[in-house]
């Protein structure tokens, strides 16, 4: 064995020792990451796919039926004319809505002008609604566009508006259970509906 080989041959050694004493990365907790987050366990049936679209066709779409039922059969709080507004069956927090437009299109380039003014416009409207009704803290306002960016029903568009309180984290544990319940969800479409009605006006909702 020349020098070289032999140097080499205890690099490896050394190397193999050290490796010996690293410890797997899955033994550690997971890093402090500063996000806070949502705790919703009441999404993981949606999640585990049941009532989840199979494909983006109309004929399986929740929001396209839920349009031909009265608003309080289909949880609609608010109807205007390009776009309504309606309640999520699985809400990430309490009064969680989102703005729909009634054509059956999955991307905002889908979106006609008429179409994109309504749905932005209702989507403001629907944060007034909320701070008359329920005096939420902030907002979490976005839409996930295709399903692998994470919409739910991929076929059609929706914009979620998600009230947020002051250390409304902590506590959705406790209360996250009861969320769904039809009671709840009626009581608060009730009560956004009224609020639509009081400040579309000032909006000036619904186009046309
Ligand atoms: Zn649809």
């Amino acid at each position: 064995m020349n020098e070289e080989m032999k140097s080499l041959s205890e690099n490896d050694k050394a190397f193999a020792a050290s490796a010996d004493s690293v410890e797997a990365s899955s033994d550690f907790p997971p890093a402090e990451d500063g996000y806070q987050r949502l705790w919703t366990p009441q999404r993981m049936v949606y999640v585990q796919g049941q009532d989840k679209p199979k494909t983006t066709d109309k004929k399986e779409c929740p929001f396209c039926a839920a349009q031909e039922k009265s608003d309080e059969e289909g949880l609609i709080a608010w109807r205007g004319t390009y776009v309504f507004a309606i309640m999520n069956l699985y809400p990430y927090n309490v009064g969680h809505l989102m703005i729909c437009p009634y054509r059956h299109v999955g991307m905002l380039l889908d979106l006609n002008d008429e179409e994109l003014q309504e749905f932005e416009k209702a989507t403001v409207l629907s944060i007034a609604v909320m701070k008359e009704v329920s005096h939420p803290d902030g907002w979490n306002v976005g839409v996930n566009q295709g399903e692998v960016a994470g919409a739910g029903v991929a076929g059609h568009l929706h914009q979620h508006v998600v009230p947020r309180w002051e250390g409304d984290s902590n506590f959705m544990p406790i209360t996250a259970g009861t969320r769904t319940m039809p009671i709840l969800l009626s009581s608060q479409r009730d009560a956004y509906a009224e609020g639509f009605t009081k400040l579309q006006g000032d909006f000036g909702l619904p186009l046309k």
